[in-house]
């Protein structure tokens, strides 16, 4: 549900949820590093176990520095409330699983993360809970893969390889009328450049780890949702589970958030600013990215989305496996790593898949590399790529 009043990102990123008053007027807020607390008198012991979300009782629950960062989520995303988990992967989870049960069927966008995909398949077969992937790019293909006992649509859009939309205005319709609930894996836009619930969805998820805290330097996952929705989940998955952020990393996003949109804008103008470097180039085949002008739903990406931030995907033009694990290697100034959305550029090769004893290679093709651009200098990155593409001719 939507906040009808929202409030400005300035006012969240630098006040809301913070009642300095209660820490001595000290900018930043405290990490109350305690599991625990005490109540002065049996009136205050019951006030504070009459809603265990709302008061401080233990930190399994809800934590004074955890609850700061709570709320800014829940107001970045313009819904009513939100919790955080130790990882994106757990509140996925604990987002599917607070809304199934045995002989219930998840209908999910196909190519999700790949964990959301095991969680699918591995995870929840096991309690006779049925899964099945859609082409979500066609809500047609949505709305057939839809049975009497689907309780949960999950979407991914964009997701963060190759970037496929599902209409979100559209599969929210076509959920709420069935009593399906919605929830989205919103890390690829960040609360900056996308805001689901606008359009209907229920839950919005979000890997912090990426774009929120921003540094690589800790792991988080964000459930964003009604008040209702929240209560149900804290009080089953988060609470039984267990799955909580600790205060002293929920202090290190709430210090990332305060420079989440410049950080954003400056990924998003790097990236476009390489792209248009890659645009054209003799050893570029094709530029996967949800506003280049060649993406196949970029009519739907720019109604949905107001920026892309930092990823965006190459295929690169060569016959030869060598010459592409040769222009790979070039590479100094990008690392070579999963994860995005830090300070630092990444990249993510499929070639780097092949050979590994048990594992299926992704689906794209080996000249194919995921881009995650940072907050270096554009310039420094470009010579660095550039020279590296001498290695592919
Ligand atoms: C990283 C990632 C996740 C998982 O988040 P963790 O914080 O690593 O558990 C989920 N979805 C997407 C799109 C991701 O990139």
């Amino acid at each position: 549900m939507n906040n009808t009043n929202q409030p400005h990102l300035s006012d969240i990123l630098t006040h809301l949820g913070e009642d300095r008053k209660n820490y001595f007027q000290a900018i930043s807020p405290p990490v109350i590093q305690s599991s625990n607390f005490a109540f002065p008198d049996l009136a205050a012991f019951r006030e504070a176990f009459s809603d265990e979300l709302e008061n401080h009782v233990y930190s399994r629950g809800n934590n004074p520095t955890v609850e700061i960062l709570r709320k800014k989520l829940a107001a970045l995303e313009g819904t009513e409330d939100a919790l955080v988990f130790s990882s994106g992967a757990g509140a996925i989870a604990a987002a599917v699983i607070g809304n199934v049960k045995a002989g219930d069927h998840v209908v999910c966008q196909q190519g999700p993360y790949s964990w959301t995909a095991a969680l699918l398949r591995k995870f929840l077969s096991r309690f006779e809970i049925e899964h099945t992937f859609v082409d979500g790019t066609d809500i047609q293909h949505i709305e057939a893969a839809l049975r009497p006992n689907t309780t949960v649509l999950y979407l991914e859009s964009p997701n963060t390889m190759t970037y496929e939309c599902q209409d979100l205005a559209a599969c929210a319709a076509l959920a709420k009328a069935r009593g399906i609930v919605t929830m989205i894996d919103n890390s690829y836009s960040s609360p900056i450049y996308q805001n689901p619930a606008a359009f209907g969805i229920d839950i919005v998820l979000h890997s912090g780890t990426k774009y929120l805290n921003g540094h690589s330097d800790v792991v988080v996952g964000v459930l964003c949702g009604s008040k209702t929705m929240v209560k149900k989940i804290f009080e089953s998955e988060l609470m039984t589970l267990g799955g909580i952020l600790s205060p002293h990393d929920a202090a290190l996003v709430i210090r990332g958030l305060r420079t989440l949109p410049l950080r954003l804008l400056r990924s998003d103008e790097s990236a476009k600013w390489l792209i248009g470097k890659l645009d054209g180039h003799e050893k570029v085949e094709r530029i996967w990215y949800p506003f280049h002008p060649s993406f196949p739903q970029l009519e739907l990406a720019k109604r949905q989305m107001r920026g892309c931030g930092g990823l965006f995907s190459v295929k690169f033009k060569t016959d030869s496996m060598e010459k592409m694990e040769a222009f790979i290697h070039r590479m100094e100034r990008f690392l070579m790593a999963v994860s995005w959305g830090g300070h630092e550029s990444l990249i993510i090769p499929t070639i780097g898949f092949y050979n590994i004893p048990g594992r299926v290679a992704p689906p794209m093709p080996w000249q194919f590399v995921r881009f995650y651009i940072g907050l270096e200098d554009p310039e420094w990155l470009w010579e660095d790529l550039e020279r590296a593409m001498e290695e592919l001719s």
